[in-house]
């Protein structure tokens, strides 16, 4: 059976810059890409907040870029998905596509989150032309423009204060009579002269044409229908961490992330390293994930170098 040195799952910005970091350390890591090789920056367009891209880069070509800067030190970046892992011992046996076994003396997850959406049709059909799941991404580009939020959390409220900053209308659609963000966030939302909170709304479609999205179609819970235009439709309604994996055999709290040691990446088990938004429900950022990357490189090179 095959035996690797460090095992990495997972391919946003943390698991390529550990990729990167461990195998410039000659430690042979092996990455398997998983389900959406490259992660959640896959369905962004422009980047224009990491530093180092003057101009702004696209999602897909950053993640192609870190992709190939871990394969010129020798990283060993492979197509598959990690099916199961066991740490009940280490090595640590690892099963990928539910055939192929391997044993890992170490362990870095980098699965990430994966925001949520409706699940509408209409909404799948404009992601990235209009729809999106991160304003701190993508708000720039609605400049002046009215876009709507979803959700009526912390995130979508300190979203809708953001995106108002620059647009010139924001619309949050919240379905329950009330937002569950803290106090602070609300009187935020309600001091902001340019957002409108519909309450015990939901969408029913999202309108667009070929150049995006061109408005929403809401639904009341008394049945009434309003159609609103904006040119930007933002989901906030969460983001779950891929975690099932390690579901019983990880400390995780209680949304299901990885739970940390410090600032370190150590996990409650030797040996096995988190990074990225898999262990951080607060930033989210490709930046904050490529960090903690690095630290888990780092750990996981003192872990075996003990
Ligand atoms: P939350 O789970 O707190 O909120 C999700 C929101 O989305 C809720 O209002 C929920 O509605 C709504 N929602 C869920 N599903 C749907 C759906 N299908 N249709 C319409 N609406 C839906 O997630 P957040 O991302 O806002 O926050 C996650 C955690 O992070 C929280 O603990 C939050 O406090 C924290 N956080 C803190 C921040 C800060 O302190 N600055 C900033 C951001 C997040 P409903 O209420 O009806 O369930």
């Amino acid at each position: 059976m095959e035996e690797v040195k460090v095992l990495i799952i997972g391919s946003g910005p943390a698991g390529y810059t550990a990729a990167i970091y461990t195998s410039r350390a000659n430690l042979q890591p092996v990455l398997y890409e998983g389900i959406e090789p490259g992660g959640q920056l896959t369905t962004t367009t422009d980047v224009e907040n990491f530093p180092g891209y003057p101009e702004g880069v696209s999602g897909p070509q950053m993640m192609a870029e870190m992709r190939q800067q871990a394969e010129r030190f020798g990283a060993d970046i492979r197509t598959g998905m990690v099916t199961s892992v066991d740490l009940s011992s280490r090595p640590f046996h690892v099963i990928v596509d539910g055939q192929r076994e391997l044993m890992a003396e170490s362990l870095i997850i980098a699965t990430g989150a994966s925001a949520r959406y409706l699940g509408l049709p209409s909404e799948t059909k404009y992601r990235g032309q209009g729809v999106s799941a991160c304003a701190t991404c993508d708000g720039f580009f609605y400049r002046k423009k009215d876009v709507a939020v979803v959700g009526g959390g912390d995130t979508a409220c300190e979203e809708a204060t953001y995106l108002a900053s620059l647009c010139r209308k924001v619309y949050l659609i919240v379905r329950k009579p009330f937002l569950r963000a803290s106090k602070a966030m609300q009187e935020r939302v309600f001091r902001t002269p340019n957002i409108e909170v519909l309450f015990e709304h939901n969408t029913a479609e999202v309108l667009g044409d070929e150049s995006g999205v061109t408005g929403a179609l809401l639904r009341k819970s008394d049945g009434s229908e309003q159609k609103i235009d904006i040119s930007g439709f933002f989901l906030a309604i969460g983001h779950h961490p891929n975690t099932e994996l390690f579901a019983d055999q990880l400390a995780l709290d209680a949304e299901g992330y990885i739970i940390t040691e410090g600032n370190s990446s150590k996990t409650n088990v030797e040996g096995v390293f988190a990074a990225g938004d898999v262990q951080d429900p607060h930033y989210r950022q490709a930046i904050t994930a490529a960090g903690s990357g690095c630290i888990a490189a780092l750990d996981c090179e003192r872990f075996l170098l003990r």
